[in-house]
């Protein structure tokens, strides 16, 4: 008689430790924390992972968070995190975690929300806030495949210094290469040519579409829950197919 081996847990779903490597400040309520993996981590641009903290009384509380960095930097995850005052995980971050803890992460998660270089495009982002996270990642693995795709990203908020990764971002737009950035400001005067003044809406779509070369193949829309409806609404009043609309929902 010969025994099977109990089936190993799939990496993506075991707990594993991992060290915050780097803290950078982003905005005033975003910072991103940098973890180094114990065990080989790869991942797909759009995924998320899951982050466990536990506390001395073995109370554990455990949250979501998508991977801002590009899956050609294995050997750091970027988690892009917005500061909730009265949330329970994210001051956790912000207030008392610092370079050299450790704490448990597994993942990566999710098959849905994902652009690879070979899917081609035109490609949408939209974003709002720290929903920016997946599709910045989408936008890193575009730069370093140095990707014909193009591809736009269309990012709400409401003042241009609350813009999570508003350098690199600008510094890609410069470029005037395959990538693409539209921001669209609603608490003060847009600076740059081609941005708008107002929240997201059917008509901007419409406009951000021509700007495209050919027709729009797949797009992304990540943020709160609110968010989330309304930028798909205005995708599919513009006249997008909801077939090739792919959202990823902050929750809230
Ligand atoms: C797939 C996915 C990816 C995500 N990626 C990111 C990311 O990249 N960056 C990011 O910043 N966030 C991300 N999030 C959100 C993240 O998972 C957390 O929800 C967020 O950080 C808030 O967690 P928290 O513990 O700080 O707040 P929580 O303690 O969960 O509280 C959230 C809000 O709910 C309120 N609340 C809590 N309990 C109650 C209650 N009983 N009654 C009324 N109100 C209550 C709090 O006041 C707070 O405003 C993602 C979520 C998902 C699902």
């Amino acid at each position: 008689m010969t025994e099977s081996n109990p089936s190993p847990i799939p990496p993506a779903i075991r707990w594993q430790k991992v060290t915050i490597s780097k803290i950078e400040k982003r905005t005033s309520r975003v910072s991103s924390f940098f973890f180094t993996p114990s065990e080989p981590f790869s991942f797909r641009a759009g995924q998320h992972v899951e982050v466990r903290l536990t506390a001395p009384d073995g109370y554990r509380a455990q949250r979501a968070y998508s991977i801002a960095s590009a899956p050609e930097d294995s050997g750091s995850i970027e988690l892009a995190i917005e500061k909730l005052e009265t949330g329970e995980v994210s001051p956790f971050f912000h207030e008392v975690a610092q370079v050299g803890d450790e704490i448990e992460l597994r993942g990566p998660i999710g098959g849905h929300f994902i652009w690879e270089h070979a899917d081609g495009g035109p490609v949408l982002l939209v974003g709002a806030g720290s929903g920016v996270a997946p599709l910045m990642s989408m936008i890193r693995h575009h730069a370093n495949q140095r990707s014909s795709v193009p591809m736009l990203l269309l990012l709400s908020s409401r003042i241009l210094e609350e813009v999570i990764f508003r350098d690199e971002l600008l510094a890609l737009d410069a470029k005037k290469g395959a990538f693409q950035l539209v921001l669209a400001i609603t608490r003060e005067t847009p600076g740059r040519e081609g941005d708008f003044g107002r929240r997201i809406d059917t008509p901007m779509i419409a406009e951000i579409l021509r700007r495209l070369p050919s027709s729009l193949k797949r797009a992304f829309i990540c943020g709160s829950n609110p968010f989330v409806t309304v930028a798909s609404e205005a995708l599919t009043g513009a006249g997008v197919a909801p077939g090739s609309i792919r959202t990823e929902r902050y929750g809230q």
